[in-house]
């Protein structure tokens, strides 16, 4: 099995029943949470997951999948095509943009001039423009106050935003950077709001996410860690 950049660990012999409960778990601590489950796309992020489990996700009833790695997204692709909807949520390297179009339905990531020109060659359907929302150095994402100029730029269409917030030790701490990025979606008139992660899912969708990128909280005890 190869090694996925961010990947913690990988899952073999996941069991698509105990997947599907665990869907169904997340479904209900959206709803908990004051969201309407059926308004929350849930997005599997499956660096962790090698291509030969895939199917038992589709059994458990996913059918939207992120990958980090685009040479990784096309090799599952390449056997799953049909089983799924395909998002690319990685660090974006813009001359995999290439590699991306004509596979991917949206692109969660863009956040880099380079990729925008690329994007005029390759297009995809749909992007997300990810947001530094605490302007964090070194971190990837464009800045609020660049957003209107980098949205104008933008080749195919802006659809929404996406941020990972700032490490924290406790959910509660990342609610203001959810508020911010859903106030900045709708200052731009932008529908899509991916935002949360199996450690804050529900402040996520309590504050407008309208896609989850969920890992771990999806394989648990649904088959053996490596
Ligand atoms: C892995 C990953 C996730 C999911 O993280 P979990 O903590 O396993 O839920 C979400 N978004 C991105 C960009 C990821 O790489």
């Amino acid at each position: 099995m190869s090694v996925t950049s961010g990947a913690r660990q990988s899952f073999t012999g996941l069991r698509a029943e105990r997947i599907a409960e665990n869907l169904a778990r997340v479904r209900e601590r959206i709803a908990a949470a004051g969201a309407d489950p059926a308004a929350v796309e849930i997005c599997a992020a499956i660096k962790y997951v090698a291509a030969a489990e895939l199917p038992a996700l589709a059994e458990a009833g996913i059918d939207l999948v992120g990958e980090n790695r685009a040479q990784d997204l096309l090799a599952k692709r390449s056997e799953h095509a049909g089983l799924f909807t395909w998002d690319f949520i990685g660090a974006l390297q813009s001359r995999k943009v290439r590699d991306l179009a004509g596979a991917v339905r949206l692109i969660h990531s863009v956040a880099s001039e380079s990729a925008l020109r690329r994007l005029a060659d390759h297009p995809v359907p749909e992007i997300l423009v990810e947001v530094n929302v605490a302007s964090e150095a070194g971190k990837a994402g464009i800045a609020p106050a660049e957003l209107p100029g980098f949205i104008a730029r933008a080749p195919v269409p802006v659809t929404g935003l996406m941020t990972m917030p700032p490490a924290a030790e406790r959910p509660e701490n990342s609610r203001h950077h959810f508020a911010r990025l859903a106030e900045l979606a709708a200052e731009h008139g932008l529908a899509r709001l991916s935002m949360g992660t199996t450690q804050d899912l529900e402040v996520a969708v309590a504050e407008g996410a309208t896609i989850v990128r969920l890992g771990s909280v999806l394989y648990e005890g649904a088959g053996d860690a490596s």
